[in-house]
């Protein structure tokens, strides 16, 4: 299945990455810290990265107390892993589909004569 949104393949080891607008407005982190974070992606050989639909990030994993207990501690993750459909590529130009433009908004002549407002916004 052809992903529409963010990274289309996996980008080369040393590729600064960073998560997609669209993304970051659908979990509402648009102000937040992961919204200005940037990484680096580094080689990895895990099953997540073999499966090609995430990649390692620079930024060392948080392994939950317990869950990989039952690993080796050579087994666990060693990085953060990102989808790389929530991934761009820093410095590259924005893509239609990782920024949704907001659809013009309807408004009712009622609208306009009972407010004067017409919710366009002055250029
Ligand atoms: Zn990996």
């Amino acid at each position: 299945m052809a992903r529409k949104r963010g990274l289309q393949s996996m980008p080369l080891p040393g590729t600064k990455v960073r998560l997609t607008g669209y993304f970051l407005k659908c979990t509402g982190q648009q102000r937040g810290s992961e919204g200005l974070s940037r990484w680096t992606i580094v080689a990895c050989e895990c099953s997540l990265c073999k499966g090609g639909d995430h990649v390692a990030t620079n930024e060392p994993a948080y392994l939950p107390p317990g869950m990989y207990d039952d690993l080796p501690v050579e087994q666990r993750p060693k990085w953060r892993h990102i989808a790389l459909c929530n991934l761009e590529i820093v410095g590259a130009p924005p893509r239609a589909n990782d920024y949704p433009l907001p659809r013009p908004r309807a408004v009712s002549p009622r609208a306009i004569r009972s407010t004067g407002r017409t919710g366009l916004q002055p250029l």
